[in-house]
């Protein structure tokens, strides 16, 4: 079967606020009094760019490739996943096209660290920032998200190339 030269994927993540723990958004720490529940560093913006680049290629999610069952897993750095990614991506024989997310919350304010993660994240994934398209918006209110019980993040990629 003959396969694409480019691909997309879709990639969402979500986590809850819990306490006595820093908030990582992109790579960055972002100053609020709770920070992310998870078994890595609960980047969900991160997590949610490397299921991207996963899906785009076809390949399993993030929880395949870094289980909550393995201990080696536990309060993980998640450019150590992006970093995965991209090597899942360059080994089938694509390279990374561009990238655009949304993270969804009510608070903290997101926009001053924007251009912080965009440094971060491009560097991680080797591409360059004007690539790497991050914007924020609350839930309005609504439900979970709405009510402050924690953060989410869609993505989406595209990968480019001619599959080895
Ligand atoms: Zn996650």
């Amino acid at each position: 079967m003959k396969d694409l030269p480019f691909r997309i994927g879709h990639g969402y993540d979500i986590h809850r606020f819990g306490p006595k723990r820093p908030l990582i958004l992109g790579g960055v720490e972002i100053p609020h009094n709770r920070g992310l529940e998870a078994h890595s560093d609960g980047d969900c913006l991160s997590h949610a760019i490397a299921d991207a680049i996963f899906g785009a290629l076809g390949l399993a999610d993030i929880g395949h490739f870094f289980p909550n069952e393995d201990p080696s897993c536990k309060g993980l750095d998640s450019m150590k996943i992006l970093e995965k990614a991209l090597q899942e991506c360059n080994s089938n024989g694509y390279s990374l096209g561009n990238i655009d997310a949304t993270i969804v919350t009510e608070s903290p304010k997101i926009g001053p660290h924007i251009q912080s993660m965009k440094a971060v994240l491009s560097k991680a994934l080797d591409i360059s920032p004007s690539l790497l398209g991050i914007k924020a918006t609350t839930n309005e209110g609504i439900g979970g998200i709405g009510n402050g019980d924690g953060i989410a993040a869609f993505a989406v990629c595209l990968v480019l190339g001619e599959p080895t």
